[in-house]
């Protein structure tokens, strides 16, 4: 194959600038644009001549040359961040954005978003107030803290809480806890990064109240409590609760400070998971100052969540990181806004859409899964549809054991095969993202929320 005849019949720019659809699309968007789009569409066609040795494929490039340059330009103008259908019953998805916001409070937060706020602004006295304080009293209410704070996400709380109350002295942490989270984030890193030294103790599934007491110096700034979020270690453990370490705390005058995660407000027992200790224990049990995610089990934004003594927590909002490490306006009113249901369990339960969707009961499921299955079948999809028994999960790091007997709704595609449709699904306007098991697309309907369901529906009929 004469690989020069194939380089030859690219066009060259000043050619393809003449040609009527590319000057249509300049005339549109910015001509910049559209010079990249040229240059970057040509320079994929010469590098696949270079690299493929197949003839049709190379000739087919080369004469949708036109529509890809205006495909890719039109891209540039379309917003890549879009909206997805979570169909794979992880509610806490990671990869998915984490906690979905309900529709009401991202209705309040665009009406406080779009314009001015008082944000750092206290509408009583008339001068510059704090950026906490729209929702400090509602934590310290839930939680029973003295006081709270946010930062820009727990990682970060971490990092502040350490550089704030151990900076140049040492943290005595269980072996057993030196967690990493998703994306190598990992616990021992981010201590270092406060000026922390981290004094590791025990073994990693025994750690004794001897271990801490014998890790005590000079040097000694505070015991870490992390919680391990997203692994359990079972068998021939021991390890000490925060309780057990108060009295350890209280005789050497050092905080004990406590990474709790995934911050749940509400005992999560009452509805059928395993108990997960809430921040309300561990502010009760004594801890001095307890960290955890907005936008795990909270169901709220993005936020890193320290609450704790105050003398503390002042020290962190005078800490120059806290500039860098600031949440926004939209953290701030949305964090506000989810905090209020708190105040209510019911509210909570129906309100926030994470705590809504795990505590969902399976008949509620059932009946969200055979409308779901009716509605599909309404469209003669060319596909087997059926009903399946599955297993959701929580997700993001909570409640790692933890399955929520779920119901999903299969499709066996008939005119092509399970991973070409997975591909095509995601693929739609809104894409679907589903779980494949057995040769199956499942739909988790759990993480589907029922105004999904049509506009599923439409999509699944274009491409079956
Ligand atoms: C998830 C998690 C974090 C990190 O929280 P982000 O809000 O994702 O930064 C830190 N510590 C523990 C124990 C966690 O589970």
């Amino acid at each position: 194959m004469d690989k020069n005849i194939f380089y030859r019949s690219i066009p060259k720019v000043d050619i393809l600038l003449e040609d009527e659809r590319i000057q249509n699309a300049a005339s549109i968007y910015e001509r910049d644009t559209v010079m990249d789009a040229i240059r970057e569409q040509t320079e994929y066609v010469r590098g696949l001549i270079r690299t493929c040795d197949e003839e049709e494929t190379i000739r087919r490039e080369i004469d949708n040359l036109i529509p890809d340059i205006i495909r890719r330009v039109e891209k540039m103008h379309t917003p890549d961040m879009r909206p997805v259908i979570n169909a794979t019953g992880t509610i806490l998805h990671t990869n998915l954005g984490r906690a979905p916001i309900s529709r009401e409070h991202m209705a309040r937060l665009a009406e406080v978003a779009c314009g001015y706020s008082n944000l750092e602004y206290d509408l009583e006295a008339g001068r510059r107030g704090e950026r906490y304080s729209h929702f400090e009293k509602l934590l310290c209410k839930i939680t029973g803290a003295e006081a709270a704070m946010a930062v820009n996400n727990n990682a970060s709380a971490v990092m502040l809480i350490l550089s704030s109350m151990a900076k140049g002295g040492e943290v005595v942490v269980s072996r057993g806890e030196l967690v990493e989270i998703g994306g190598k984030f990992r616990i021992p890193d981010v201590m270092e990064q406060s000026g922390a030294r981290l004094v590791e103790v025990g073994t990693t599934n025994k750690t004794h109240y001897s271990d801490y007491a014998d890790a005590v110096t000079e040097e000694t700034k505070a015991f870490l409590k992390v919680h391990t979020s997203n692994y359990r270690i079972v068998g021939f453990t021991e390890y000490v609760g925060i309780d057990d370490l108060i009295p350890l705390g209280q005789e050497y005058d050092l905080p004990i400070i406590e990474d709790l995660g995934s911050g749940v407000l509400i005992d999560l027992s009452k509805y059928g998971l395993t108990y997960e200790p809430t921040v309300q224990d561990s502010i009760r049990k004594g801890a001095d100052v307890v960290c955890f995610s907005g936008d795990k089990l909270l169901g709220g934004p993005q936020a890193g969540i320290i609450v704790g003594k105050k003398k503390y927590i002042d020290k962190m909002k005078k800490n120059q990181l806290t500039r860098a490490l600031r949440i926004d306006k939209f953290t701030a009113t949305a964090l506000e806004l989810v905090l209020q249901e708190y105040l209510s369990e019911e509210n909570a339960v129906n309100k926030i859409p994470v705590l809504r969707m795990i505590t969902k009961s399976a008949e509620e499921v059932e009946k969200s899964a055979r409308r779901f299955k009716r509605m599909l079948e309404r469209k003669g999809l060319k596909a087997a549809i059926t009903l399946q028994k599955c297993e959701s999960q929580i997700g993001g790091g909570s409640l790692p054991l933890e399955r929520i007997p779920s119901m999903a709704v299969g499709i066996r595609p008939e005119t092509m095969s399970v991973p070409e449709l997975e591909t095509a699904m995601r693929h739609l306007e809104v894409p679907i993202i589903p779980r494949t098991v057995n040769d199956t697309i499942l739909m988790d309907v759990r993480t589907i929320e029922e105004d999904r369901m049509k506009l599923a529906a439409d999509e699944l009929k274009q491409i079956l």
